[in-house]
Formats: structure tokens, sequence, C-alpha cells
């Protein structure tokens, strides 16, 4: 395997998910990943876990037999304005927060309204990669968002769980991401949206659509621990260096 870092895990902390840290430090050893990070939902989700539940995952260690976990969530964008539900001085004591759309939080409107969202959420500074932009569920205008993310240093996330189990439809919306982001001089990251440990650092439908936009290398966060932890660490996360040894 090439990508050896995964940035989108949920655990047994969602009850729609069915590993738990155990279980993906297992699986990452097997497969020789370095870095991944847990990355449950946002509290105003449904089946998501309580506020506390990121507060306290201080408590994780950094790295385990050689792979490092980084401490995150997958937030919820509440509204137009680009507001989540994870908030103050604890976003910053997390290192990766991912945000996105989720139905149950914001029902799907139309076009205007979920690029205005995700602009807003791109330029509130609260959030590191926005997940499944691709989403047919939630049109959007690629090219502002693209553009917004590469001003803003936020990276657009190529969910490889999109082709698989969730989002259908996704592949086209999600090589126009890719492209216009390549041709705006933003960052792509990949995740594998995980919801049991199997399909840790699982990326074979993500890459190719990656490959289809050639898109360089040098922008894709995964290339390396080295690479996503520098990004982090210029996004304010301030207690990356207990990874120097990855
Ligand atoms: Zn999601
Ligand atoms: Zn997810």
């Amino acid at each position: 395997m090439k990508y050896l870092v995964d940035t989108h895990a949920h655990t047994i902390a969602s009850t729609h998910a069915y590993s738990t840290v155990h279980d993906y430090i297992a699986v990452a050893k097997q497969k020789g990943l370095k870095l991944f990070a847990i990355t449950d939902h946002g509290p105003d989700m449904a089946d998501a876990p309580h506020f506390w539940h990121f507060v306290n995952l201080r408590v994780l260690p950094r790295i385990v037999d050689g792979v490092g976990i980084l401490r995150g969530i997958e937030a919820n964008i509440k509204n137009d304005s680009g507001e989540i539900d994870y908030f103050g001085d604890y976003l910053q004591e997390l290192d990766i927060v991912l945000a996105g759309f989720h139905e149950p939080v914001f029902p799907p409107s139309d076009k205007q309204t979920h690029t205005q969202a995700l602009i807003n959420t791109i330029e509130s500074g609260n959030v590191d990669i926005i997940t499944h932009p691709g989403n047919p569920a939630y049109p959007i205008d690629i090219t502002a968002v693209s553009a917004a993310a590469a001003r803003c240093h936020v990276a657009l996330e190529i969910n490889n769980s999109s082709f698989e189990m969730s989002r259908k439809g996704s592949e086209a919306n999600c090589v126009a991401i890719a492209k216009a982001v390549r041709d705006a001089g933003g960052l792509l990251v990949m995740g594998s949206d995980s919801h049991v440990a199997f399909s840790l650092g699982e990326f074979s439908q993500a890459l190719a659509i990656i490959k289809e936009a050639e898109f360089p290398e040098e922008r894709l966060l995964n290339r390396s621990p080295e690479a996503l932890l520098a990004f982090l660490s210029k996004r304010g996360h301030k207690t990356l260096d207990d990874f120097a040894e990855l």
C-alpha cells in the first residue's frame, strides 16, 4: 500500500459504527498504516457521542505500536453561516477537525445555500477538512468552493465510501472537485470514512478519481504522515510534536 495515512474513521462511540479504537489499531498495524484519525460524528447528529467524548479524547495515547492516533471530530455544518456543533478552545485541543453536511442536522436545500454554507465554514477557520463535498444530495458551486478552500488552506475530501456504500452518484462530482482543486492550487485528502475497521486505509476508488483528474501528488495530504502533520500544525493545532518519531 502506498498511502499510509487515513483522516476519517468512526468508532462504536456512534452506534452505527462497529469497531473500537483497539480494532482500528490492530488493522492499522496489519496493513502497515502509520497515522489515522478517530473522527466520530459531532454531537448534533443522531446517534453521535456526547460533547464530552471529544473533550476527553486527550486520554488516547499518541502512538501505539508505531501507529499514530489523531484526536478528531467529523462535525456537522449546522446552517448557512457555517457554524458547526463543536466550538471554542475545544477545537484547537483536537488534532484534526472535519466537517460536512449530514441530513439529520442540515436538510438538503438548494445549490446556493449549500455553497454559501461551505464557503462560510471554510472561511470560519474552525475546520481543516470538508468531508464528502461531492455528495449529490448537496449540489454546490464546485469552482467557488474549491477557490475558497484553496485560499483558506482547507482541504477537500475525496471520500472512498462515497463510491461503495453511501452517497450514490458521487463520482462525477468528485472528479470535478479534484480538477477544480487542482486548478485552484488547493489541497485534497482521501478519507476511508470507515464505520468498521476493515476498510481503514482503503482508497482504491478515491485514487482512481485523483488519477483521472491528474491531481498533483504534492498537494495530496495522505502522501505521508509528515505532510498531514505539517498541514495541521500550520492550521494551528499545537500538540503534534509527539508524532515526530513517526
Ligand atoms: Zn460524513
Ligand atoms: Zn464519516
